[in-house]
């Protein structure tokens, strides 16, 4: 079902370009810019009628308020505001605030039916938050349909006292990941984001499902595959060391591979210089403004971050950078001067094009 004979997305030659001149930026962290706006559950819900871009109306008792990726449907121009300001503080490439936008991750809300419609708008309103910066400041941005871990996982059983149990397999992940890539396809995305990895199987099936989605649509978006470690001895949560990682992912020939979120950039980078030294493809990291405190915060200023995200650029670890859980738009913007100042890394071999 990988298929590399299919054409690729127009986006694919422009990305690859840019990507040999300079080390691209990718936003800030989303969920944490929510926060601060201090929504109720009437906000979340939009006052109570959840409806889609075809009006098509989503019912449901379940309490809403922490379902971020649902203001895509309720409250979309506070969503697109907010990439506007991360468009504007430097980034190219917008992720869509759709992490949590599969089956799995909606059962928690009774929200499984509106899965749909959450990434087709989450991919529209990336779009037009991208095409606004463009208006003021001329430069092309790029969607990246976000698509998360999910809450469960295909390789480890959750019940200490049955190894063998799993609340979810492959065929689950892949069907539910299929349905939401065809709703970024169909929303505009340019690039397919599989993030926070803490299960390659996991990973495995977003990327057998983007393949799937693309040979619906007869053509290949680059993909960006983002792991996340879990501990400190550098494995993700599934047992896999960096090295490992990256070789149970490269038959996807994606554009990007790296690291976000956890444990901040300090504790990342040796875990990001060993991707950077086995894989052909370009690098990108993106770290949580340091650790949260004891307050679920985060601490680490935009200078902070971004002098330690400058150390990968200078040591030559990285072509796309930016931000996960804390990270502002004033991150952003520190974080896109620092690494403005460095050449990108020279991969070994050009992503597939
Ligand atoms: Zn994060």
């Amino acid at each position: 079902m990988i298929n590399f004979a299919l054409p690729v997305h127009e986006s694919f030659a422009a990305l690859q370009r840019a990507a040999l001149e300079r080390i691209l930026v990718l936003d800030g962290a989303m969920g944490t810019m929510i926060q601060t706006l201090g929504m109720t559950e009437e906000d979340f819900t939009g006052g109570g009628h959840i409806h889609g871009p075809g009006c098509r109306h989503h019912p449901t008792d379940h309490p809403q308020k922490g379902n971020n990726d649902l203001l895509v449907l309720t409250q979309p121009q506070a969503v697109e505001d907010i990439q506007l300001e991360f468009a504007l503080a430097g980034a190219d490439i917008l992720e869509t605030n759709t992490f949590s936008s599969t089956t799995i991750a909606q059962a928690d809300y009774g929200l499984e039916g509106a899965v749909h419609d959450l990434n087709v708008a989450g991919a529209r309103v990336a779009r037009r938050a991208g095409e606004r910066a463009q208006q003021i400041d001329g430069k092309p941005r790029y969607v990246a349909g976000a698509v998360g871990p999910t809450n469960r996982t295909a390789s480890i059983s959750p019940d200490v006292n049955d190894p063998g149990y799993r609340a979810v397999t492959f065929d689950d992940l892949r069907r539910a990941y299929g349905q939401q890539i065809d709703g970024l396809i169909e929303g505009g995305a340019d690039l397919i984001l599989i993030e926070t990895i803490f299960d390659t199987l996991n990973a495995k099936a977003a990327i057998f499902a983007a393949f799937e989605s693309f040979a619906k649509v007869g053509r290949r978006l680059p993909i960006m595959i983002s792991g996340t470690i879990t501990d400190a001895s550098g494995r993700t949560l599934s047992g896999q060391t960096p090295t490992a990682f990256w070789h149970s992912v490269r038959h996807a020939r994606p554009f990007t591979v790296g690291l976000n979120c956890a444990l901040g950039a300090d504790a990342m980078r040796p875990h990001l210089a060993e991707i950077a030294g086995v894989a052909e493809c370009f690098t990108c990291a993106y770290p949580n403004a340091g650790l949260p405190n004891a307050f679920g915060q985060y601490d680490e200023t935009p200078e902070q971050t971004a002098a330690l995200v400058e150390v990968f650029a200078r040591d030559g670890l990285i072509n796309v950078a930016g931000g996960c859980c804390g990270t502002t738009p004033d991150h952003i913007r520190a974080i896109a001067e620092s690494v403005a100042r460095h050449a990108p890394r020279k991969s070994k071999v050009l992503a597939d094009a």
